[in-house]
């Protein structure tokens, strides 16, 4: 981990843990901010998807960070934006509209954020709608595999989601550990749930070039979620001739020389560079991890 990501990430714990008026609290979040106030998190979840943070509190911890912007990116689903923005009225804070599309790029899963779009576009949330309800499906037939694995999950027991979007293999894994039937998150996704496990069902994926295209059609721009690290230069090259606009640059799963190359390969490609924590909730990587400028952010922004 690098060193400036574990300090921000320990930092954070500490805003977020402490009491509101002590000395030390207040110049913690002097520090953050003078050192976030001209950066922007471009990869946050909400409970509208799998995040744990509603999105007031991405907004409010955002506030605390010092950020001058945050993205809520859910997964295919765009509704905490709207709530995010009536929460940030008065914050200082800029909520982009975002959104991490589950798409598909030659055989293999890619996740697509859509930055700046128009979230009532009618193609665009249809074809959400559709991923979405492809989720629900995909939810109902883990649990018949589980069933059929011997983890008869009490239905009774399922908490209403924030969101149909939010359903997953993580909410799957929840109500294992809390029926018993898992020690934690971590085993039942080990057992059961892991990509390729036994319960777990494949998702649906929309081509890639498609969502690069609705997203664009939206009046948005779409960047690179977290590329795997044997994403190559051809591969960017690729995408970008599909219409792909930016590249995640730094992301906790990149190490920072990654992270160096990747910048370097948005240069040479003509590409924007996105950053995001891709925080989930409390825990690993907390709001403003990483980051990008504003000048950088300036960039992103689609050319009207
Ligand atoms: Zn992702
Ligand atoms: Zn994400």
């Amino acid at each position: 981990m690098k060193l400036s990501r574990y300090l921000s990430s320990a930092i954070f714990f500490v805003l977020v843990n402490m009491p509101a008026r002590q000395p030390f609290t207040a110049l913690c979040q002097l520090a953050a901010r003078s050192r976030l106030h001209d950066r922007a998190d471009l990869h946050v979840h909400t409970t509208h998807s799998d995040g744990n943070y509603t999105p007031a509190q991405v907004v409010e911890l955002a506030r605390r960070a010092g950020l001058a912007a945050v993205a809520v990116t859910d997964h295919d689903a765009v509704g905490g934006v709207a709530v995010a923005r009536a929460a940030a009225t008065g914050s200082g804070v800029e909520i982009v509209a975002g959104v991490e599309i589950t798409a598909e790029f030659h055989g293999r899963e890619l996740h697509l954020l859509g930055y700046f779009f128009r979230t009532d576009d009618g193609p665009l949330t249809a074809a959400l709608d559709r991923v979405c309800r492809g989720r629900v499906e995909r939810f109902q037939e883990m649990i018949e595999r589980l069933r059929l694995c011997g983890a008869s999950l009490d239905l009774r027991d399922v908490p209403p989601p924030a969101a149909p979007e939010a359903l997953g293999r993580r909410h799957l894994a929840e109500m294992l550990v809390k029926q018993g039937m898992a020690g934690s998150v971590r085993e039942a996704f080990a057992r059961w749930l892991h990509d390729g496990g036994r319960a777990a069902a494949p998702k649906l994926r929309l081509p890639v070039g498609e969502a690069v295209a609705l997203v664009r059609g939206a009046g948005g721009v779409a960047a690179y979620a977290h590329p795997p690290y044997d994403c190559t230069v051809e591969a960017l090259t690729e995408l970008r001739d599909l219409g792909l606009n930016a590249v995640e640059a730094d992301h906790p799963s990149l190490r920072a020389s990654r992270s160096r190359e990747l910048r370097g390969w948005a240069k040479q490609l003509g590409m924007a560079v996105s950053a995001g924590s891709d925080c989930h909730g409390p825990g690993k990587h907390a709001i403003g991890a990483c980051t990008v400028s504003t000048e950088e952010l300036d960039l992103l922004r689609p050319k009207r």
